[in-house]
């Protein structure tokens, strides 16, 4: 027997293999599988071009484990190696250069991990001792054993191996005993073999017989080595794609239709994508893109390999030409990489375009879930929304469909304001809004439904890329105002009157977080006497703010509301009339005090300016300064004198608490006691 030291410089590797790739220990497994594989298809190429002339029909990688012994073995029946083979793959080559790596990489574990030899040495992060039984494919060649015990020193010698092919044989240390129990390392077999082109045995399948599980006569193979993505797409029916899908994710509803990579200049790629049904927020995050490199599993964590919007999709890619073990940042500026996410991106805009254009109907049933999807790519990826543009639909409250173009010409004539903008009218809820909705359409206008997660944020994009186009929601202004052909008519009530009358409705709106603004405009007898507006500005904030924590600032604030008090309605004039009729003679007494404050508050002023010309702030005698602030205290004290008069009026007047009332009503603000309030009031209005 001949014992040697492995060709590496540094004698410490050991330790650093256990120490820096302790965390993805169970890499070890695919690892070493991985090489089983390659041996078996090295085999096939050399029976193909005879080179081999054994048979290759049985080719197969085994995994056995054996708790008694404490062992984990790997078996393939691939090409072997001969003793020379083992010295230079296994002793020396495996580490050439190293050290050096180590050095580069030494806190990226996977990019150690994947260094080129370290594939096999990984065994020794959960192993004692390794050995190799391992016998060539070539002529009488003499079957070796290989044996490590986790340092640079080994042992080599000839040994008996009736079949041509090699047996990983693995001590797994005290802690790593549970790689010997089945369904720890059954797992571990579905997660990184399930699609490896060469059987994967696993023991024997097992079935119930009397009430307990027993072993069959039949090989548990573990996986499916023809995979729908390896196979030509012509060879494919859609039940295969379907049924392919459930391979990968056994819980997920039917996807709405696939794309079929199929790459191979000037790189390789192959895959299946599917766009999944996006009704369960949870399957999304959890059936993920898996990245496989010639069908072995190597992550489903594929950012920086696909667009970040594309990772919503779901499926297969597999591409040798992904540099697998280098930190993601590298990733994202390798050309290939780069080159492999532009095909990616095209290759799925194409098939939203063809299907688009072969069935319009077809498109526009998947919508509601394509619609996120398209968004996302949009205002993430420029190349993305340029071809995109066509695609995008916007759903009126008919349930009608429009492309951008389409809507527009749609709504041009009738929706175009004074400044030549196109103005799109949305609604958020078609219940809520309903009234508005109504009005809007009773005008002539069309209201599109927007109600997903991304809109609000899609809007501003569509407003900064079309700078002719405003989007409002429905109950964003009163209908004459949301698309000014004109200048509004502005009402006829005085400013004393509109002052008079603002406490009188402020006093009955709801006293919460949320701000009202008491407005007065003419639009019309035959529009409603109260109409509560939510500023488009303000609540498109607030929305945004929703999904984007560094907004905070919009996020705390209290909603903003105008009421618009109707002052050409019946009701409106009438309050008016009641208000100047009971209030008058009380209220003018203070108006005439706040008049006469003001002017010689103002003639006080004018003084004081006059002062500061010539002198200095602190030359200003300070009786001048206190009767300035006497008569600004005084006018304060009379507004707020006038205003709680106005205010108590206002709170015993049961037409504008009616009317403010079902104006909240329209909005679905009226809630809780304000609610039962308004139920028992309008009852007795009716007794
Ligand atoms: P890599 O697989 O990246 O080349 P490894 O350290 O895993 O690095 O393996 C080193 C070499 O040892 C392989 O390239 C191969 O030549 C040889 N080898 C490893 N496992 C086997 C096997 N099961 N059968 C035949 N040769 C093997």
């Amino acid at each position: 027997m001949a014992t040697g030291k492995i060709g590496v410089s540094t004698s410490d590797l050991f330790p650093i293999i256990k120490k820096f790739l302790y965390s993805d220990h169970d890499i070890f497994l695919r690892e070493i599988i991985s090489n089983a594989v390659d041996a078996t298809q090295k085999l096939k190429v050399l029976a193909s071009n005879g080179e081999y002339k054994g048979d290759v029909s049985g080719l197969n990688v085994q995994v056995k484990t054996d708790k008694k012994a404490g062992t984990l073995t790997v078996s393939d029946n691939g090409i072997g190696m001969t003793r020379e083979e083992v010295e230079k793959y296994i002793n020396q080559i495996a580490f050439s250069g190293a050290e050096e790596f180590m050095e580069k990489y030494k806190d990226d574990k996977a990019a150690i991990i994947g260094h080129f030899g370290l594939g096999f040495y990984s065994s020794f992060m959960v192993s004692d001792k390794v050995e190799i039984v391992t016998k060539s494919y070539r002529d009488g060649a003499q079957a070796v054993q290989w044996s490590c015990k986790g340092d640079p020193e080994y042992s080599l010698a000839d040994v008996e191996k009736a079949e041509v092919g090699t047996d990983i044989i693995m001590y797994l240390n005290k802690e790593e005993k549970d790689f010997l129990e089945d369904n720890k390392i059954t797992d571990l077999l579905t997660k990184y073999c399930k699609f490896l082109p060469i059987e994967i045995i696993f023991g024997k399948k097992k079935e119930w017989k009397d009430g307990k599980q027993v072993e069959t006569d039949e090989d548990n193979v573990i996986n499916d080595i023809n995979p729908a993505w390896t196979r030509k797409p012509t060879d494919l029916k859609e039940e295969d794609y379907q049924k392919f899908y459930h391979q990968l994710y056994p819980m997920a509803q039917d996807p709405l239709f696939h794309i079929h990579l199929n790459v191979d200049y000037p790189f390789n790629l192959t895959g299946i994508l599917y766009f999944p049904k996006i009704d369960n927020k949870f399957e999304i995050q959890k059936n993920k893109i898996q990245l496989y490199s010639n069908q072995v599993y190597v992550t489903d964590s594929v950012e920086g390999i696909v667009p970040e919007y594309l990772t919503l999709l779901h499926g297969v890619i597999d591409s040798p030409d992904i540099p697998l073990n280098v930190s993601r940042s590298y990733l994202q500026s390798d050309r290939n990489v780069k080159k492999i996410s532009a095909h990616i991106t095209k290759k799925v805009a194409d098939s939203l375009s063809d299907i688009f254009a072969k069935n319009r109907e077809e498109y526009e049933q998947k919508w509601n879930d394509l619609k996120v999807f398209i968004q996302y790519g949009m205002l993430s990826d420029e190349k993305f929304a340029e071809r995109a543009d066509k695609l995008f639909l916007f759903r009126n409250t008919e349930d009608k469909y429009f492309t951008l173009e389409e809507y527009d010409t749609l709504v041009k004539q009738e929706q175009t304001d004074k400044d030549k903008n196109i103005v799109c009218l949305y609604t958020t809820n078609k219940e809520e809004q309903y009234t508005y909705i109504e009005a809007a359409r009773a005008k002539g206008y069309d209201v599109i439904v927007l109600d997903g997660q991304l809109d609000t944020h899609f809007i501003n994009y569509l407003e900064q890329k079309k700078s002719d186009h405003k989007y409002l929601r429905v109950d964003s202004d009163t209908v004459d105002k949301l698309i000014q052909k004109e200048e509004a008519h502005a009402t006829t009530w005085t400013e004393a009157e509109q002052q008079d009358l603002r406490p009188v409705f402020s006093s009955q709106l709801p006293k919460t977080d949320s701000v009202f603004m008491v407005n007065f405009e003419a639009i019309g007898e035959n529009s409603d006497p109260l109409l509560v507006t939510r500023s488009e500005f303000m609540r498109r904030m607030k929305d945004m703010a929703q999904m984007n924590p560094g907004m905070n600032f919009y996020g705390a604030m209290g909603d903003h509301f105008n009421l618009i008090v109707n002052t050409d309605h019946r009701l409106v004039k009438q309050i008016l009339e009641d208000e100047k009729k009971e209030m008058g003679e009380k209220v003018s007494p203070l108006v005439t005090q706040i008049h006469e404050t003001e002017e010689k508050q103002a003639a006080l002023q004018a003084q004081h300016e006059n002062l500061k010309k010539d002198k200095k702030e602190d030359e200003i005698p300070q009786a001048e300064k206190d009767s300035l602030k006497e008569y600004s205290d005084k006018l304060s004290d009379l507004k707020s004198q006038k205003e709680a008069l106005l205010d108590e009026y206002g709170k015993g007047n049961k037409i504008v608490g009616q009317l403010i009332d079902l104006a909240l009503l329209a909005n679905g603000l009226l809630k809780g006691e304000a609610l039962n309030k308004f139920v028992k009031r309008s009852v007795d209005l009716i007794k």
